[in-house]
């Protein structure tokens, strides 16, 4: 069976300034021989300076949205072409902040992680069920269907997807280790490439990283609060140590 590498992955969301780049250069030695793929997706106002400033490292920088389109008049926009072009190499799309407050759907979902691959950016493409979804025990039927209308319709595409709870994002709260490993277990029976990398989202910190990314199918983390601060984003990073 193929090893599938681990991916650690921040975003940022909409926090980081200019003096946020000394929490990165703190990673750099956390970060120096991973044996696993660690990304941070800052917003797009420091992203380029990211890039620039950390091109020696193994720190891989992505955006947290693009557009559906390549150009055009799309005020405020930013394309996967665009991302490309300053040296992203991935972009979180469908993330469930974008699906709650711009209503964006999973066909817009689809539409974005195509543009990605074809800009040559790899799409990190969110699903997740919400509370109301997963007390009503509708959680699985909910996140195949996701995936089903968001994956991209593209031949051997290499995209990632991020399995996130909404409740669980943000929260504190955390999926239990059973309920991921029944999610990814599903989620990877239900995808048709094996060795598509699955990664889980929702209130992952230093304390319980290890324990989620020892789970057969979970292959990474999609963190939010806990990357912001070098410490507890190498927290995360070092769990993955194998
Ligand atoms: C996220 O924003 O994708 C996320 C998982 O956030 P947090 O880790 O803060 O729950």
């Amino acid at each position: 069976m193929t090893k599938i590498r681990t991916l650690i992955a921040g975003n940022w969301k909409m926090n980081g300034l200019k003096a946020d780049l000394d929490e990165i250069k703190q990673l750099e030695a956390a970060t120096a021989h991973a044996d696993y793929d660690v990304l941070i997706c800052p917003p797009f106002t420091i992203l380029p300076m990211c890039i620039w400033q950390f091109s020696k490292t193994t720190i891989a920088f992505g955006g947290q949205d693009c557009h559906t389109q390549k150009s055009g008049a799309f005020t405020g926009d930013i394309s996967a072409a665009m991302l490309k072009d300053i040296g992203a190499t991935y972009v979180i799309v469908g993330h469930s902040e974008r699906r709650q407050y711009h209503r964006e759907t999973s066909a817009v979902v689809k539409a974005k992680a195509e543009a990605a691959l074809a800009a040559g950016l790899t799409p990190i493409i969110c699903v997740g069920e919400t509370k109301e979804q997963r007390e009503a025990g509708k959680q699985y039927d909910v996140v195949k269907e996701q995936i089903a209308a968001s994956l991209p319709d593209v031949a051997n595409a290499d995209f990632v997807i991020a399995y996130e709870p909404v409740w669980a994002i943000g929260t504190g709260l955390v999926a239990s280790i059973d309920d991921i490993a029944t999610m990814h277990n599903t989620i990877r029976d239900f995808i048709e490439v094996k060795t598509t990398r699955l990664l889980y989202g929702g209130s992952v910190k230093g304390t319980n990283a290890k324990d989620i990314l020892s789970l057969e199918n979970v292959n990474g983390a999609l963190v939010g609060g806990a990357s912001l601060k070098a410490k507890d984003f190498a927290e995360i990073i070092n769990a993955a140590r194998s």
